[in-house]
Protein backbone atom coordinates (compact mmCIF):
# COMPACT_ATOMS: atom_id res chain seq x y z
CA UNK A 1 0.00 0.00 0.00
CA UNK A 2 1.25 3.70 -0.86
CA UNK A 3 1.77 6.45 1.44
CA UNK A 4 0.85 8.10 -1.23
CA UNK A 5 -1.51 10.65 -0.75
CA UNK A 6 -5.17 10.37 -2.81
CA UNK A 7 -5.82 12.94 -5.30
CA UNK A 8 -8.39 11.73 -7.70
CA UNK A 9 -10.75 8.80 -7.85
CA UNK A 10 -13.16 7.65 -10.46
CA UNK A 11 -17.14 8.08 -9.12
CA UNK A 12 -19.09 7.67 -12.20
CA UNK A 13 -22.46 9.38 -12.13
CA UNK A 14 -25.42 9.24 -13.74
CA UNK A 15 -28.58 11.34 -14.16
CA UNK A 16 -31.41 10.42 -16.64
CA UNK A 17 -33.52 13.12 -16.87
CA UNK A 18 -36.00 15.01 -19.32
CA UNK A 19 -35.91 18.55 -20.54
CA UNK A 20 -39.31 20.16 -21.81
CA UNK A 21 -38.20 22.65 -24.40
CA UNK A 22 -40.22 25.91 -24.62
CA UNK A 23 -42.23 26.77 -27.18
CA UNK A 24 -39.35 29.05 -29.01
CA UNK A 25 -36.73 26.26 -28.52
CA UNK A 26 -39.77 23.55 -29.49
CA UNK A 27 -40.56 25.73 -32.76
CA UNK A 28 -36.40 25.48 -33.74
CA UNK A 29 -36.26 21.59 -33.08
CA UNK A 30 -38.78 21.29 -35.45
CA UNK A 31 -37.05 22.84 -38.23
CA UNK A 32 -33.90 21.10 -37.33
CA UNK A 33 -36.16 17.80 -38.28
CA UNK A 34 -36.61 19.34 -42.06
CA UNK A 35 -33.43 20.36 -42.21
CA UNK A 36 -33.93 23.70 -41.61
CA UNK A 37 -31.84 26.14 -39.34
CA UNK A 38 -34.56 28.92 -38.15
CA UNK A 39 -33.80 31.54 -36.02
CA UNK A 40 -35.60 34.48 -34.41
CA UNK A 41 -35.79 37.82 -35.44
CA UNK A 42 -36.25 41.00 -32.64
CA UNK A 43 -38.60 43.39 -33.94
CA UNK A 44 -37.23 46.59 -32.68
CA UNK A 45 -33.27 46.38 -33.45
CA UNK A 46 -33.53 43.65 -36.07
CA UNK A 47 -30.80 41.19 -34.67
CA UNK A 48 -31.45 37.54 -35.66
CA UNK A 49 -30.73 35.35 -32.77
CA UNK A 50 -29.67 31.24 -33.61
CA UNK A 51 -30.42 29.32 -31.84
CA UNK A 52 -33.63 31.28 -31.08
CA UNK A 53 -34.30 33.30 -28.43
CA UNK A 54 -38.01 34.18 -26.74
CA UNK A 55 -36.89 37.82 -26.44
CA UNK A 56 -34.26 40.14 -27.38
CA UNK A 57 -31.60 40.58 -24.71
CA UNK A 58 -31.09 44.10 -26.14
CA UNK A 59 -34.40 45.82 -26.35
CA UNK A 60 -36.42 43.45 -23.86
CA UNK A 61 -39.35 42.66 -26.29
CA UNK A 62 -40.34 39.33 -27.75
CA UNK A 63 -39.38 38.07 -30.71
CA UNK A 64 -41.45 36.55 -33.44
CA UNK A 65 -40.73 36.53 -36.48
CA UNK A 66 -38.68 33.15 -37.93
CA UNK A 67 -36.32 33.33 -40.35
CA UNK A 68 -34.97 30.70 -42.51
CA UNK A 69 -30.83 30.92 -42.34
CA UNK A 70 -27.51 29.54 -43.23
CA UNK A 71 -26.68 27.03 -44.82
CA UNK A 72 -23.60 28.45 -44.90
CA UNK A 73 -21.46 30.76 -42.40
CA UNK A 74 -18.52 32.30 -41.19
CA UNK A 75 -15.83 31.12 -38.71
CA UNK A 76 -15.17 34.16 -35.72
CA UNK A 77 -13.41 32.21 -33.77
CA UNK A 78 -12.36 29.00 -32.96
CA UNK A 79 -10.07 26.93 -30.72
CA UNK A 80 -8.47 23.01 -31.27
CA UNK A 81 -9.17 20.29 -29.12
CA UNK A 82 -5.89 18.54 -28.87
CA UNK A 83 -6.62 16.20 -25.43
CA UNK A 84 -8.64 13.39 -25.02
CA UNK A 85 -11.18 13.66 -22.28
CA UNK A 86 -13.85 11.41 -21.18
CA UNK A 87 -17.06 11.63 -22.65
CA UNK A 88 -15.48 12.87 -25.83
CA UNK A 89 -17.74 12.16 -29.07
CA UNK A 90 -14.64 13.10 -31.37
CA UNK A 91 -10.75 11.99 -31.29
CA UNK A 92 -8.57 14.88 -31.04
CA UNK A 93 -7.37 16.78 -32.58
CA UNK A 94 -10.41 18.40 -34.22
CA UNK A 95 -11.90 22.25 -33.76
CA UNK A 96 -14.60 24.00 -32.02
CA UNK A 97 -15.55 27.61 -33.58
CA UNK A 98 -18.19 30.22 -33.33
CA UNK A 99 -19.92 29.82 -36.93
CA UNK A 100 -21.80 33.16 -37.60
CA UNK A 101 -24.72 31.61 -39.75
CA UNK A 102 -25.34 33.16 -42.70
CA UNK A 103 -28.52 36.28 -41.95
CA UNK A 104 -27.98 35.62 -37.88
CA UNK A 105 -25.98 38.01 -35.92
CA UNK A 106 -25.25 36.04 -32.77
CA UNK A 107 -22.43 33.30 -33.75
CA UNK A 108 -23.31 29.61 -32.91
CA UNK A 109 -20.73 27.22 -31.33
CA UNK A 110 -20.22 23.91 -33.16
CA UNK A 111 -17.52 21.95 -34.60
CA UNK A 112 -15.39 22.13 -37.81
CA UNK A 113 -15.06 18.73 -39.66
CA UNK A 114 -13.22 18.22 -43.08
CA UNK A 115 -10.73 20.62 -41.91
CA UNK A 116 -7.08 20.18 -41.02
CA UNK A 117 -7.00 21.91 -37.62
CA UNK A 118 -3.67 23.81 -38.85
CA UNK A 119 -5.83 24.89 -41.52
CA UNK A 120 -8.49 26.72 -39.34
CA UNK A 121 -8.57 30.62 -39.51
CA UNK A 122 -11.24 33.35 -38.12
CA UNK A 123 -13.31 34.49 -41.28
CA UNK A 124 -13.46 31.27 -43.01
CA UNK A 125 -16.58 30.47 -45.17
CA UNK A 126 -18.33 27.20 -43.90
CA UNK A 127 -21.48 25.25 -44.02
CA UNK A 128 -23.49 23.04 -42.16
CA UNK A 129 -23.31 19.07 -42.77
CA UNK A 130 -26.32 17.56 -41.66
CA UNK A 131 -26.30 14.43 -40.35
CA UNK A 132 -28.48 11.40 -42.39
CA UNK A 133 -31.13 10.87 -39.87
CA UNK A 134 -32.45 13.50 -38.15
CA UNK A 135 -33.78 14.25 -34.78
CA UNK A 136 -34.49 17.42 -32.81
CA UNK A 137 -31.38 18.40 -31.37
CA UNK A 138 -28.34 20.44 -33.12
CA UNK A 139 -26.38 17.90 -32.98
CA UNK A 140 -28.23 17.03 -36.41
CA UNK A 141 -25.44 19.70 -38.21
CA UNK A 142 -22.90 17.20 -37.76
CA UNK A 143 -20.62 19.90 -38.25
CA UNK A 144 -19.64 22.63 -40.15
CA UNK A 145 -17.52 22.17 -43.11
CA UNK A 146 -14.97 24.53 -45.47
CA UNK A 147 -17.44 25.67 -47.84
CA UNK A 148 -14.55 26.60 -50.40
CA UNK A 149 -15.96 30.32 -51.10
CA UNK A 150 -13.08 32.68 -50.05
CA UNK A 151 -12.44 33.99 -46.62
CA UNK A 152 -14.43 37.68 -45.42
CA UNK A 153 -12.22 39.71 -43.80
CA UNK A 154 -12.68 40.55 -39.64
CA UNK A 155 -14.31 43.78 -40.09
CA UNK A 156 -17.34 41.97 -41.86
CA UNK A 157 -18.13 40.02 -38.92
CA UNK A 158 -16.51 41.99 -36.20
CA UNK A 159 -19.37 42.92 -34.59
CA UNK A 160 -21.06 39.83 -34.09
CA UNK A 161 -18.04 37.95 -32.68
ZN1 LIG B 1 -33.52 43.81 -30.14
Amino acid sequence: MSDDPVTRFKAPVRLDYTVTAGSVTADFLREILKGRLVGRRCPDCRCVYLPPRSACPTCGVITTEQIEVGPNGTVTTFSVIRFPFEGQVLEPPYACAHVLVDGTDTPLLHIVGNCDVDDMRMGMRVRAVWAEELKPTLASVRYFEPNGEPDVTYDSFSGHV
